[in-house]
């Protein structure tokens, strides 16, 4: 299996070679030259697999390049039960992503996937926790290093670096803005021990963070010296692992695979639905993937319009589900490129005209850049939106109906998905997060705290570990080299 870019750049690297690294070099995003397909017969073969069985199944169709048995290793090492343990009373933690029936009735069905069970309480946990065992494996195999130096305003540092923590080879530099961070979040974060972390608190929002991160990619010089790479939702392993449950969802919604089952994701960078589009392409029978956004709805006007408008981050509002405050997608230009039917030229185009003009129209309107915004829909693509309120009245809701308590960035999920349900086609909305993790909107639509998993009771009170900086590339800089010693 061999890798293109989005863009055109002609090089046609491994899946090996495209996991350290991020864009391809003309700036495009990595897409399998084509997608394996998985016909009815193998579909049916993986019902019953466990799920780091069905995992190796799946990353072998893409990483052809790594031994069958080393991925079988691989998986089998990240997707256990130990490390997936946070599911709820009454969830089997050896299923990994535990479906549950929320509500049945008149043949409609709207289903639970929980995500969320790993060391940070969030979906990215998923690919994470896989990427952690291909970097340690990959680097190992080239008797080579990995520095990544990353921002992060909560969910993405965590998972990072409860996923490289230990690793032989990898450290993990990690920016985060000075007393920004929820308290859980921080504790989550630095009280981690091991000697590869390093937290850096910015004296700073997080835009100054980020800033600081592109102020260093931009230095090739001290990017190749130091070994520095990244962990960004646009990493092709990560989309990759996500693909992985879209697959156990449906096998665990169907008893054969006529039937079609649709879902529903949270989405800001538009990477896990991107994962849903590629189960799709692989012959994955789903009917729809149902985009949900909160107040920054870049992607709901895109799938209602057919225009996509990018908004600067002072344009971008803060909301009680903050990992979706995001109104640029990353991953969105690996679907654009599927929608053009892979004409890099014209993606090239596009997202140049994102980046001088600040969006692109294909709505087939006189003077918009296309027309393709009508086929869409032929990809199973529907949206929906849901703001503070309605989060409200869904925690709210789903805990007097089904006593369960979820978080906001899955009532969000839960909101939209009502809207799109089909008679005879049960609907899956992917729990993206524990609500222990946003407890101060569970407190306010439920007037108490959300439950915690087992080990995090008291996790505010344990010792931290980090270094207070001022926004400053040259200190940083001296900081990553001081403790590579490179
Ligand atoms: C990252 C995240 C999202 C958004 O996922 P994308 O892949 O960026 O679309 C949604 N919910 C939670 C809890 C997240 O951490």
């Amino acid at each position: 299996m061999q890798y293109l870019s989005t863009r055109g750049h002609t090089s046609a690297p491994g899946f090996s070679e495209i996991l350290l690294g991020g864009l391809a070099p003309d700036g495009g995003l990595y897409l399998p030259q084509q997608y394996p397909q998985v016909s009815h017969a193998e579909l049916d073969s993986w019902r019953n697999l466990p799920y780091a069985v069905l995992a190796a199944a799946v990353l072998k169709k893409f990483a052809t390049d790594i031994p069958g048995s080393d991925i079988d290793a691989l998986t089998a090492k990240t997707y256990t039960a130990q490390v997936y343990c946070n599911s709820r009373a009454g969830e089997d933690s050896e299923q990994i992503t535990p479906l549950r029936v929320l509500e049945a009735s008149n043949g409609c069905k709207l289903m639970l996937q929980a995500l969320s069970n790993g060391p940070t309480l969030a979906f990215k946990d998923m690919a994470m926790q896989l990427l952690g065992n291909l970097f340690e494996y990959t680097l190992n195999k080239q008797g080579a290093e990995l520095n990544i130096f990353g921002a992060t305003s909560g969910d993405t540092g965590s998972a990072a670096e409860y996923a490289m923590r230990g690793k032989k080879g990898i450290r993990v530099f990690m920016l985060s803005p000075h007393l920004k961070m929820s308290a859980f979040q921080t504790a989550q974060m630095f009280s981690l021990q091991d000697p590869n972390i390093f937290n850096i608190a910015v004296e700073g929002v997080f835009d100054d963070c980020q800033d600081m991160v592109k102020a260093v990619s931009n230095d090739l010089d001290f990017k190749a010296h130091q070994k520095i790479g990244t962990v960004n939702s646009i990493n092709w392993a990560r989309v990759v692992a996500q693909v992985v449950y879209y697959f156990r969802g449906y096998l665990a919604a169907t008893s054969d695979s006529q039937q079609k089952v649709s879902f529903t994701v949270p989405s800001g960078n538009f990477g896990n639905i991107c994962a849903g589009h590629i189960a799709r392409m692989m012959g994955l029978p789903i009917s729809k993937l149902v985009v949900a956004t909160n107040e920054n709805d870049v992607l709901h006007e895109f799938f209602q319009t057919g225009v996509y408008r990018v908004r600067k981050s002072a344009e971008t509002l803060h909301t009680s589900s903050p990992s979706m405050d995001i109104s640029k997608a990353s991953n969105f230009e690996r679907f654009i490129f599927d929608l053009l039917k892979g004409d890099a030229a014209r993606v090239r185009a596009l997202f140049a005209k994102v980046e001088t003009q600040g969006g692109f129209d294909l709505s087939g309107k006189p003077g918009s850049d296309g027309d393709e915004f009508g086929k869409a829909a032929s990809f199973g693509f529907v949206s929906g939106k849901s703001v503070h309120a309605d989060r409200l009245k869904t925690i709210r809701d789903v805990d007097a109906r089904f006593g369960l308590t979820v978080d906001t960035h899955t009532a969000d999920g839960i909101k939209v998905a009502r809207e799109q349900v089909e008679e005879g086609i049960p609907m899956i909305v992917l729990e993206t997060a524990l609500p222990a993790k946003f407890n101060e909107t569970i407190r306010e639509a439920l007037g108490r705290d959300a439950v915690r998993p087992a080990g995090f009771e008291n996790i505010e009170a344990l010792p931290q570990r980090f270094d207070v900086m001022k926004p400053d590339v040259i200190a940083v800089k001296r900081y990553i080299a001081d403790r590579t010693g490179l």
